[in-house]
C-alpha cells in the first residue's frame, strides 16, 4: 500500500477501506481471470478497465455487508479520505441514481475515458445497478 498525494499531507490508504479491499479485488481477479495459462488477460485496454470495475465495485459491496443501509441508490463515492474530497477518486458517486452518475457503456468509446479506471467506473455503475438489489444485501424486496 502507499500513501496518495492528493492531499497536503499525504494520506495512508488504508484508513480507506475500499483501496485495500480494491487492491485485493485486483489479485483475485488476476489470478482467476483467463486461469493459469494465461495470467495476463486483463491487460489491454478495455480488459484492465473491467478489471478497474470489478475492484470498485467488489471493494464497495463489502461496504455494503458492513453497512446493510447502503442500496443501489445510495450516492457512494469512492475512496473521498484519500481523495481529501467528498466527491472521492471516481469521477461520480456510484449509484443507480442517474442524476448523480449518468455514466452509460456509451461514454465508455469517448476519448475521456480512453484510461483503465475511467473504463472501470463505467464498468463498476452498471454493475452497481444490477448487483445492489434487496436479494443479495439481505433485504426483503
Ligand atoms: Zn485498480
Amino acid at each position: 500500500m502507499s500513501l496518495f498525494d492528493y492531499t497536503t499531507p499525504k494520506r495512508d490508504n488504508v484508513f480507506d477501506l475500499v483501496i485495500p479491499r480494491h487492491e485485493f479485488f485486483h489479485g483475485a481477479t488476476d489470478q482467476l481471470t483467463g486461469g493459469r495459462d494465461n495470467p495476463n488477460c486483463l491487460s489491454d485496454l478495455v480488459a484492465a478497465g473491467l478489471a478497474e470495475g470489478w475492484s470498485d465495485i467488489f471493494a464497495l459491496a463489502v461496504n455494503v455487508l458492513d453497512n446493510p443501509t447502503i442500496t443501489r441508490d445510495t450516492a457512494t463515492p469512492f475512496a473521498p479520505y484519500v481523495a481529501g474530497t467528498p466527491s472521492g477518486l471516481r469521477t461520480f458517486p456510484y449509484t443507480s441514481d442517474m442524476a448523480m452518475n449518468p455514466s452509460t457503456y456509451s461514454i465508455a468509446g469517448t476519448q475521456e475515458y480512453q484510461e483503465v479506471h475511467m473504463i472501470g467506473e463505467v464498468w463498476a455503475s452498471m454493475l452497481r445497478k444490477v448487483y445492489y438489489v434487496p436479494q443479495v444485501v439481505g433485504k426483503t424486496p
